[in-house]
């Protein structure tokens, strides 16, 4: 069926015309898949703006890659506002990909002495910046997953686009990630919070490539023990 669909759409791009427009990859699992997966990628539900650089957040981007944009250092401490987020979950993102973690996330983690994750400030932006004390910043310092074959990146399920534009060769698989994620054995060193080497997505606007976020098992169970709650998990592939 999903063939079908790609032969379809490839017929009205010829003409210049679109069958589809947009498109969402829902992949099921049962509770045991998850349960028996070593590591899982973490697909956050809420995504946000105000990105931060448009709340006070600075960026030097002198040694970001001219390509795709991967690289640039985060000068202060994130500046948000926090108020755009508007429902309880414990982890949340902004469009260009800045992670926040609850001060409850904050507390599962440090309870159950799990690895890899940073917390970090957070400000609210106004005329005087103020600290809050219920979000952190995510950031992870854990050696980061190399992504292997058979993991397939592209612009769309059927990779109509330009998929090569979105491609460089020292940070970017792609711009989005389309199957499941594969990650050598070797490069997991047992951290529970991790990311990968390699990112997807690419610089456009306030739009940056971002790396997924992977969880350990373990880590995983915790947040669940502690209800964490806005993130959904796939399995991760390891060989
Ligand atoms: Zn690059």
């Amino acid at each position: 069926m999903v063939a079908y669909i790609g032969e379809i759409e490839k017929k009205y791009h010829k003409k210049g015309d679109a069958f589809f427009t947009a498109w969402i990859i829902k992949r099921e699992y049962k509770r045991e898949e998850l349960c028996q997966s070593e590591l899982l990628y973490v697909q956050i539900g809420k995504v946000f703006e105000p990105a931060g650089e448009e709340c006070g957040t600075l960026y030097d981007e002198s040694n970001a890659c001219i390509r795709c944009g991967v690289g640039r250092t985060q000068m202060n401490a994130l500046t948000l506002d926090l108020k755009q987020i508007k429902m309880h979950v414990d982890i949340a993102k902004t469009i260009a990909g800045e992670v926040i973690v609850s001060s409850q996330f904050k507390q599962a983690w440090e309870d159950a002495k799990l690895s890899g994750a940073v917390f970090s400030d957070v400000y609210q932006k106004g005329r005087k910046p103020t600290l809050v004390d219920t979000w952190y910043q995510l950031q992870i310092d854990s050696q980061p997953l190399e992504i292997i074959s058979p993991t397939i990146a592209g612009t769309d399920p059927f990779n109509f686009e330009d998929a090569e534009r979105y491609v460089c060769d020292k940070h970017v698989l792609g711009l989005n990630l389309i199957s499941e994620i594969t990650v050598s054995r070797n490069s997991w060193n047992s951290g529970d919070m991790l990311t990968t080497k390699q990112a997807f997505g690419w610089k456009q606007g306030l739009l940056m490539p971002e790396r997924p976020l992977i969880l350990s098992q373990n880590a995983w169970d915790c947040l669940c023990n502690a209800e964490i709650k806005g993130y959904s998990v796939e399995v991760v592939h390891m060989k």
